[in-house]
């Protein structure tokens, strides 16, 4: 790098950190990664942004950090449950993931014999605000989708997470119905239920 590109470089990020903030920008917030990247200071330690895991997974669901998501994540895989759900690549899950196999640093990397129901990727959250089943609006779609019973319904006919039983899949959110009745539901830019990170 020449000498004048390193300056104005240097110039480009510090105003960078300037207008966002150094937290933000250079931030370690915990996003939402692949199955076995659950333990936030490992993962970024050991991930070599090589986006061999997001190319392979067959559901599409991760993608990469960007800038704003803080500086060292960039370019380290997240979970995007807009774009599809975590299957734990199992038809009939065979042990290990596709995106934890082709991982070169074992920045993915699960504890021998995990399963479907026992790793956890993160726990749904929903949005009582949004959520057209708390609107009264009679909506179950993510209770009749959740493949592991972690969704159920109260005394009022309203979703309810058994967070015990979540592991983080994202197919609730995924199918959520919530922004294609923003009519009812407001301007929220999520949907009414959501994968948080487990920290
Ligand atoms: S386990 Fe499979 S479906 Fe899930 S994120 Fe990894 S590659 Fe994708
Ligand atoms: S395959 Fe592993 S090292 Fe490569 S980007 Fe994914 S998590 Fe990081
Ligand atoms: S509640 Fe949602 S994220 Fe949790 S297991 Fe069920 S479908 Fe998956």
């Amino acid at each position: 790098m020449s000498r004048r590109s390193f300056i104005v470089g240097g110039a480009g990020l510090a105003a960078l950190l300037g207008i966002g903030g150094i937290a933000k920008y250079a931030g370690v917030s915990s996003l939402l990664r692949p199955p076995g990247g659950q333990d936030e200071k490992r993962f970024i330690a050991l991930c070599l942004r090589c986006q061999k895991c997001r190319e392979v997974c067959p559901n599409g669901c991760i993608m990469p950090s960007k800038t704003e998501d803080g500086f060292v994540n960039a370019r380290t895989p997240k979970m995007n449950f807009k774009l599809g759900w975590c299957d734990f690549c199992a038809e009939a899950y065979k042990g290990v993931p596709q995106c934890v196999k082709v991982c070169p640093s074992q920045a993915l990397k699960l504890p021998d014999g995990a399963t479907a129901t026992s790793i956890k990727i993160g726990v749904a959250v929903i949005d009582k605000d949004s959520c057209l089943g708390w609107l009264l609006k009679g909506c179950r779609t993510c209770v009749d989708n959740c493949p592991y019973d972690a969704l159920t319904l109260d005394e009022n006919n309203r979703p309810v997470v058994v967070e015990n039983k979540c592991n983080g899949c994202g197919l609730c959110e995924y199918v959520c119905v919530s922004l294609k009745n923003a009519s009812i539901t407001g301007r929220s830019k999520d949907r009414a239920i959501i994968i948080k990170p487990l920290n």
